[in-house]
C-alpha cells in the first residue's frame, strides 16, 4: 500500500527523492485512529482528535518538498496535530520544534512521538501565532493550518536565507513560500490551492 502511495505521489508531481524516502520510512498508519488504519496509505486527509485532521500525504510531501530541508537544520512546525509531519521532518535529519495550541493533541502527540522513538522532536503547548521565540531563529518554518495573514513573529524568527511555507487564505488557501533574502526583504512565491483547518490564536485547554 505504501509503494502504491509513493507511485501516486510521483504521478502527482513529487520529485524530491529524500522526501519520498521519508514518506516511505514513516509508517502513516501509526498516526491515524484505529478506525482509519486500513486507509492510511490512501492519498486522503483524515480526522484526528479535537476536530482537526492529519493532512493528505500529497500535501505533506509537497510542503516538505517546498521547504527544502537539509540535515541538521532547525525546523519549526506550527500545528503538531497527529505528529506525522513532524516525524517526516525528523526523518529528513532536521532538528524539529513543533507547536500545538490544543492541549489534548499536544499531550497525545508528545507522548506518542516519544513512544515511537522520535524523542528528539521537541513538542510545545503554545500559540503558534507567536512562533517559538526561545529557540529562534529557524532555518525553516512550516505552518500546517490556514492563516489569514502571515504572522510577523514567524518572519522575524527566520534566519537570513531561511524559508517559510504557509497556506494563506480563508476559505481556500494559496500555498506560499517565503524566503528571507536579508534583514528586511522577503521573496514570495505561490504554489497552488489547498484547504486546511484554521490557524487560530490563543490556547485551547478544553479536553
Ligand atoms: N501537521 C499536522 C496537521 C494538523 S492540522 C499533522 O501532521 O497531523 C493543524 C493543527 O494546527 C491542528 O492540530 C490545530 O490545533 C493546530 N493549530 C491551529 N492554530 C494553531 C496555533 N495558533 N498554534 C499552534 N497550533 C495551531
Amino acid at each position: 500500500m505504501r509503494r502504491k502511495l509513493l507511485e501516486t505521489l510521483r504521478q502527482k508531481g513529487i520529485q524530491d527523492e529524500a522526501v519520498l524516502q521519508a514518506l516511505w520510512d514513516v509508517p502513516r498508519h501509526w498516526f491515524l485512529d484505529r478506525a482509519f488504519e486500513e486507509l492510511a496509505y490512501e492519498d486522503k486527509a483524515f480526522p484526528i482528535d479535537k476536530d482537526q485532521s492529519i493532512s493528505q500525504p500529497y500535501t505533506v510531501a509537497r510542503m516538505t518538498e517546498l521547504l527544502q530541508v537539509e540535515k541538521h537544520q532547525k525546523v519549526l512546525e506550527i500545528g503538531t496535530g497527529s505528529g506525522y509531519q513532524a516525524a517526516i521532518l525528523h526523518q529528513l535529519g532536521a532538528r524539529v520544534f513543533t507547536v500545538e495550541r490544543q492541549r489534548l493533541l499536544y499531550q497525545k502527540s508528545k507522548a506518542f512521538l516519544k513512544e515511537l522513538g522520535y524523542s528528539r522532536i521537541r513538542c510545545f503547548y503554545k500559540d503558534g501565532m507567536m512562533g517559538l521565540d526561545t529557540f529562534a531563529p529557524y532555518d525553516r518554518i512550516i505552518v500546517t493550518a490556514a492563516a489569514e495573514n502571515v504572522p510577523q513573529p514567524l518572519l522575524d524568527q527566520l534566519v537570513i536565507g531561511g524559508i517559510l511555507v504557509i497556506p494563506v487564505g480563508s476559505d481556500v488557501q494559496e500555498m506560499r513560500r517565503i524566503i528571507r533574502t536579508d534583514e528586511t526583504t522577503f521573496k514570495k512565491e505561490v504554489f497552488g490551492q489547498y484547504r486546511f483547518v484554521p490557524f487560530l490564536g490563543g490556547l485551547d485547554a478544553d479536553d
